[in-house]
């Protein structure tokens, strides 16, 4: 399984095909993309199967700058196109990828969400609608609403989440599952293993479990789930010959 993302890259439906296919040696049951163009149009493909399946289901207006990519390895819910990610909130604002398991997701949607109509049995989905939840009921921005609904998370995550709202940005947490930012020329990556991206880059920022971030073309912002500054340098990965 794995979670990729791309920000600021007119080729980001391509860059992010090629690392899923990169991270295909890790094992998955379906695969997705989320893409948006920064121009109020968006794409959400998704497939059973292998990546060259999701590849058939794109064509060229599927284009977009920046995005999320996730191969699924099924904890909860059956192998299927709708319990593949990315999940969206219910008011289609929201899009987010996850590797982990979220250990409470029943109680949280028990206690916040019964106004809500799901369209997967994933501990997933949970999350993404969470997020919108808060920004909608506390009227937060979604770095907030993340922060609270992380706050309130028990499990493993690897997520990466993006707001129709701020298309620019894609927004991460880490937590016992394996996620790297990776910097490139003009543009930023993440994926839960460097080897997705080595024709990219070879610059890579370790996150640790506690922290979330936000990530822009030239930007990244590193905290503490508690809004603590963090301070990374990256590092460059060694390639053998
Ligand atoms: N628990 C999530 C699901 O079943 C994520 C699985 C994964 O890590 O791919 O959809």
């Amino acid at each position: 399984c794995g979670v990729i993302g791309v920000v600021g890259n007119n080729n980001a439906t391509e860059i992010l095909l090629s690392g899923l296919k990169r991270l295909e040696y890790r094992g998955y049951d379906s695969a997705g993309i989320y893409v948006n163009d920064q121009h109020g149009n968006d794409h959400l493909i998704k497939r059973v199967g292998k990546i060259v399946n999701l590849q058939q289901a794109i064509t060229n207006e599927d284009s977009g700058i920046t995005g999320i990519g996730h191969t699924r390895w099924a904890t909860h819910g059956k192998p299927s196109q709708s319990n593949a990610h990315p999940h969206f909130s219910q008011d289609r604002r929201f899009y987010l990828v996850h590797n982990g398991v979220i250990n409470n997701f029943a109680e949280l949607k028990a206690k916040y969400l019964t106004g809500v109509e799901f369209q997967s049995d994933t501990d997933s989905e949970v999350v993404v609608q969470l997020v919108d939840y808060f920004a909608v009921t506390d009227q937060v921005d979604a770095l907030t609403a993340f922060r609270k609904t992380l706050q309130l998370l028990e499990g493993s995550y690897a997520f990466a989440l993006m707001d129709r709202q701020e298309p620019d940005k894609i927004f991460i947490a880490k937590n016992k599952s394996p996620l790297l930012i990776g910097l490139a020329a003009g543009y930023n990556l993440i994926c839960s293993d460097a080897l997705a991206f080595l024709d990219q880059t070879d610059t890579f920022l370790e996150i640790h479990d506690g922290e979330m971030g936000i990530i822009t073309k030239d930007n990244v912002q590193l905290t503490t789930l508690d809004n603590q500054p963090v301070q990374r340098q990256p590092y460059q990965v060694q390639m053998d010959a």
